[in-house]
């Protein structure tokens, strides 16, 4: 439904005609993002260019008390953009300016519609390096990164986006702006407000700059794949590799089914008859990148990996690297409606929750393709169905509880990057318990006593 229309009149005079969309053809692309099976239209579409367009926007929705729904690109997994109800749908795609690349403090200042492969492009120019990788990157924006603390493929050694963040230009629900950090290597001035916003899904604030860490660009980097006629073996190599004191930038897995899927879509030429396939690289000064190689090559193939293929050049290592980096597009090209679920445990648990989500899958009748970060126990459970399945999606909806409670049990998370959001709101009362659930309702209640932003999400 339209918002009033002076409302509408007045986001026309704020923005100009054409940063405003109400009709409803222009709504659609604005009405889902990249979590299946959510669909709402939005009460309008603006586009905000600076700061303080931003101000102005929620200064009117805080007084008119009209929802407020920011978004990047849209390609969350847990439906934080979706619309609500006759929100208006904040969109800081046209803020994508990288605004300094500071040499001497190897600090990025970036308008948070950037986005992560402009980022990552921006510092490279520079001979530096911005590790965090999510498989989005070439659309996801920063902001997005930022409000979900996204992870990426190379976790494991750099850690994620909150790793990198120094600071935060934020405007409030009320439309006043803060800045929280600054350059300096050490700061503990005061609650650590930056943390806070890092991970908050557009419930505290909006984004509006981010200042990032950068660091030097690894000299060298080798890239394999083993593969394994058991997932054990696979979960075994990796716990062997870290136990060797080695910590590879990348230590990503599939299963048989994402294989089989990958291959039919990427042609690389992958056994179709294997359970496992390992994406190891380590990066570094180019001696120890040289010794690690060989060292989790020996792993492997100790751990029963049936043949390990090393990249002869960079060429290669990115067809093997696109192993990995295609295996959500893969599956989603083999049934209608593709769920990618986020479950994470110790790293020691991981072959056991493997076995689990496959022995979930035979249970309720249904596809699932698993991949994920096996360095960082992060995996993707990937349901392969189809939403006009009413009963199908009853049994599917069974499997994620019956999934989630066991990675709650085995002491992991019911999501490791991917957020709350809608998807996984009725879980976090059951992961937090009660204090934690007070605790952030009554942070939420005095940065927003309106309510006026996301609402609807992390919270039921
Ligand atoms: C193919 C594919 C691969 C993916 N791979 C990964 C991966 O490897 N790792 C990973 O962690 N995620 C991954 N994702 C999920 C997703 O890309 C990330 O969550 C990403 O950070 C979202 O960025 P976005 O700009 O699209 O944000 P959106 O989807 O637009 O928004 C996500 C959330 O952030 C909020 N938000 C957005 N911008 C702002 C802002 N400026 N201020 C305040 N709140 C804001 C929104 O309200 C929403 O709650 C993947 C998604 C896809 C489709």
């Amino acid at each position: 439904m339209s918002l009033a229309s002076d409302t509408v009149s007045e986001l026309r005079r704020l923005l100009g005609e054409t940063n405003v969309l109400t009709e409803k053809e222009d709504l659609i692309p604005y009405s889902f993002d990249g979590t299946a099976a959510l669909q709402e239209l939005p009460g309008c579409v603006v586009f905000a260019q600076t700061t303080e367009q931003v101000v102005a926007i929620l200064r009117l929705a805080n007084r008119k008390r009209t929802p407020v729904v920011t978004r990047g690109s849209g390609t969350g997994l847990s439906g934080g953009s979706l619309p609500t109800p006759h929100c208006l749908v904040l969109c800081l795609s046209k803020m994508n300016r990288v605004l300094e690349l500071d040499r001497a403090n190897l600090t990025l200042l970036a308008e948070a519609g950037a986005t992560t492969q402009t980022i990552s492009d921006a510092a490279a120019a520079a001979g530096l390096f911005y590790p965090p990788d999510p498989g989005s990157m070439k659309i996801s924006t920063i902001g997005g990164n930022v409000a979900e603390n996204s992870g990426g493929l190379r976790g494991l050694k750099y850690g994620v986006t909150r790793n990198y963040v120094m600071g935060l230009e934020m405007v409030l629900p009320d439309g006043e702006t803060l800045w929280t950090g600054n350059k300096c290597v050490k700061d503990v001035a005061g609650y650590s407000l930056r943390d806070l916003f890092i991970g908050s899904e557009g419930t505290l604030g909006i984004i509006t700059k981010v200042l990032l860490k950068l660091i030097p660009k690894p000299a060298a980097k080798k890239t394999m794949i083993a593969t394994y006629a058991q997932m054990d073996h696979a979960a075994q190599t990796v716990s062997q590799i870290i136990a060797e004191q080695i910590i590879p930038c990348t230590l990503e897995f599939l299963d048989r089914i994402t294989i089989q899927c990958v291959e039919d879509f990427a042609r690389i030429g992958l056994p179709l008859d294997c359970e496992a396939l390992l994406l190891m690289e380590t990066d570094g000064h180019e001696a120890a990148v040289a010794e690690e190689a060989l060292k989790m090559q020996a792993i492997a193939l100790k751990n029963g990996a049936r043949e390990v293929r090393v990249a002869k050049d960079e060429t290669e290592a990115a067809k093997l690297a696109t192993a990995r980096r295609s295996a959500f597009s893969a599956l989603a090209r083999v049934a209608p409606t593709t769920i990618l679920e986020d479950a994470t445990v110790p790293r020691s648990e991981l072959a056991r929750m493997i076995r689990f989500v496959q022995a979930v899958a035979k249970k309720h009748h249904l596809r699932i393709g698993t991949f994920g970060h096996m360095g960082d126990g992060n995996l993707h459970p990937t349901f392969l169905t189809d939403e006009r399945n009413t009963a199908e999606m009853m049994r599917v909806e069974e499997a994620f509880k019956e999934i989630f409670e066991e990675a709650i049990r085995l002491g992991g998370t019911i999501t490791g990057e991917h957020g709350i959001g809608v998807a996984k709101k009725t879980f976090l009362p059951k992961f937090a318990g009660d204090a934690q659930m007070r605790v952030m309702r009554e942070l939420r209640k005095a940065l927003d006593p309106n309510g006026i932003l996301n609402p609807g999400k992390m919270f039921d």
